[in-house]
């Protein structure tokens, strides 16, 4: 589950659905850092959107810890893996 508000390093992140981004800009996320925004394509599957979420969120997380050049093939495969951790490890099974 994709939460609407994320704080990182006390920083709040509104995370908004966005119509149509894979077509439009070539990406299924993006990340405003200064105005707090992530983006996440409104059409991906509800999985998908996870994962791109999570992908986001380990970009703020290294910007917020001083980090502005960030290696995106590290970025995609940490969030792959940290993406199955949080599903499998810390969400509530009704
Ligand atoms: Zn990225």
């Amino acid at each position: 589950m994709i939460p609407t508000i994320v704080k990182v390093a006390g920083i709040e992140y509104k995370i908004n659905e966005v119509e149509n981004m894979e077509n439009e800009f070539n990406c299924l996320g993006q990340i405003l850092y200064t105005k707090g925004i992530i983006k996440i394509d409104s059409e991906l599957t509800q999985d998908r959107k996870e994962q791109v979420f999570v992908h986001e969120l380990l970009h703020a997380c290294f910007y917020e810890a001083g980090i502005e050049e960030q290696d995106e093939d590290i970025v995609n495969r940490v969030g792959i893996v940290l993406h199955q951790v949080l599903k499998e490890n810390f969400t509530k099974k009704y």
